[in-house]
């Protein structure tokens, strides 16, 4: 690795699509059949590649993704219509989802040799004769799937990084979003021009049979529910995971905070994208001697937001039909229990059919703010993934970083405080927390973005992002002949005990410490 051979010679022929099945396994305008050959025809072309993506080195790999990101910036406009018309979110919003997919793209490319090329490692006393270097090199085939909320910045998480370490890809995007997915994989093949991402469309039977296709690691995104199923397939061949779950996220603010800050953080963290986002606020944790000062501010800034359908609405519609009648009951339950709803109506509805247009004006779910929540009350525990927010008051930091970590989930969160920020921040139990910020972590390429507890668990993006799609390998080079040596059957007591008196002399308890 490292040496960089022609990106242009020996490229394998560009991919042909590999096609989907709906629902059934029955023919789609892809035109293809079984799921199981559809993704074993992938996964084979992706592995012929792999030799050839591995050989050419990081130089150039990064030759080739730098072609893709700027083919990436160049057809933003284009691709975030086709994010609009997939699932209804604000032109700016697609736009600012591509542009971070971008940033980390450039990282990964850029950084990769230095993060996963060989290096030396120190050595000690009684490895002396030992040279050791480490390196981190491809796992070969990554499967990743993907969710429709964030259906380029997500995957792109796994895909990137992915890449840049010398591995190649088979994606199945989410079944509602595959033109956004079909996209990214033309448009690595306009720069590219080597199937080294693949695409393979269709429902969970694409997905589960991309599990069982051999890759050497599936990347997975998308609730935490379906993260269950898809550990208990990849189990059956042994194949290792990668889980991005749902979360919880909440946001402190602490009784020394900028509240107005706090509160347009609050709104624009819990209601953007209509509320699907992962690291979306869910809820709000705030001092009690600022508490209503954050409520009034959160009225006032969320009563200004609107859903719509027109090109000047802040939230579009709820991308996944069977979500809004989560949404409803969760709002509904809580207000039958005690809650009140100080922005918004909590209306009762059937939901809407699977069927329903992304235009059916049932599907646009105007912001939602409660407070006086009742404890243990679904809306404070489960993901809600609508443009709701929750206000609870709490004693002190200390009580809000117990109410913080009492869900399963642990993926982001935010903190608002002018001293103790970054104190508070480490004692809330999940993967990234901004600190007078909300989500700024998500576009900070060096970060390692991830779970824990529920929100699932290994990293993509940074340094950490990279090594999780690539395996450690070790090397440890004799330099000379040691005068004492363990390791073959002629050794005898004397040296066993010269080894033992090495081990006590340097480890053992010194004669003035007894
Ligand atoms: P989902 O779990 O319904 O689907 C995710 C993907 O899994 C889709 O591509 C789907 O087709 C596939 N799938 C479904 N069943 C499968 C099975 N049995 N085997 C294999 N694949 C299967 O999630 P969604 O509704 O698309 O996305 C929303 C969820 O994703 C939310 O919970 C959100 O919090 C989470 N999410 C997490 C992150 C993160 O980085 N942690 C990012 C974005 C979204």
């Amino acid at each position: 690795m490292g040496t960089m051979t022609t990106p242009y010679a020996e490229r394998p022929a560009p991919s042909h699509r590999t096609g989907a099945v709906g629902e059934g396994g029955e023919p789609s305008a892809y035109g293809a059949v079984d799921p199981t050959d559809l993704v074993t025809r992938a996964v084979d072309l992706a592995r012929e590649t792999q030799r050839w993506w591995a050989n050419i080195g990081f130089a150039g790999r990064r030759h080739l993704l730098d072609r893709w990101r700027q083919e990436l910036t160049d057809g933003m406009e284009d691709l975030a219509a086709v994010v609009r018309e997939e699932t209804g979110k604000p032109h700016g919003d697609a736009m600012l989802e591509i542009g971070l997919a971008i940033e980390h793209l450039a990282w990964a490319a850029r950084k990769a040799p230095k993060v996963l090329g060989r290096r030396r490692v120190g050595s000690t006393l009684l490895a002396a004769h030992l040279a050791a270097t480490v390196e981190y090199l491809p796992q070969g085939v990554i499967g990743v799937i993907g969710p429709w909320n964030y259906p380029v910045f997500t995957p792109m998480g796994s895909i990137g990084y992915a890449l840049a370490g010398g591995n190649t890809v088979v994606f199945k995007p989410s079944e509602l979003t595959p033109r956004t997915g079909q996209w990214l994989a033309d448009s690595f093949e306009r720069a590219v021009g080597s199937p080294c991402l693949q695409v393979v469309q269709g429902e969970a039977q694409v997905g589960e049979a991309l599990c069982r296709a051999g890759v050497d690691k599936l990347g997975f995104t998308g609730s935490s529910a379906t993260a269950k199923k898809v550990m208990a397939t990849c189990a059956e061949t042994l194949t290792p995971v990668l889980i991005e779950g749902g979360g919880k996220d909440a946001l402190i603010v602490d009784e020394d905070a900028d509240v107005e800050a706090a509160a347009q953080a609050a709104v624009w963290g819990g209601l953007s994208n209509a509320g699907q986002t992962c690291i979306g606020v869910e809820r709000v944790l705030a001092h009690t001697a600022v508490y209503d000062e954050v409520v009034a501010a959160i009225v006032r800034q969320a009563s200004a937001v609107r859903a719509g359908l027109d090109d000047s609405a802040d939230l579009g519609p709820i991308t996944l039909p069977k979500q809004v009648r989560i949404i409803h009951d969760q709002v509904a339950e809580a207000v039958a229990d005690g809650a009140r709803a100080v922005v918004g109506a909590p209306a009762s509805t059937d939901g809407v059919g699977p069927d329903s247009a992304l235009t059916d004006p049932a599907r646009l779910l105007q912001p939602v703010v409660l407070v006086d929540i009742p404890e243990g009350a679904r809306i404070q525990t489960e993901e809600t993934f609508g443009p709701v927010i929750t206000v609870e008051r709490v004693a002190d930091m200390d009580a809000a970083v117990a109410a913080a970590n009492a869900v399963d989930y642990g993926l982001g969160g935010a903190v608002f405080s002018r001293r103790n920020g970054p104190e508070i921040a480490r004692r809330v139990r999940s993967g990234m927390t901004s600190v007078n910020n909300v989500i700024g972590f998500a576009g900070l390429p060096e970060l390692p973005f991830g779970g824990v507890g529920g929100s699932g668990f290994g990293r993509i993006h940074g340094a950490d992002g990279l090594r999780e799609f690539c395996y450690a390998k070790s090397v440890a080079r004799q330099r000379f002949t040691p005068p004492v040596s363990m390791t073959n059957f002629q050794r005898r007591a004397r040296v066993d005990g010269i080894f033992a008196s090495a081990v006590t002399l340097l480890h053992g308890t010194r004669p003035w410490q007894r």
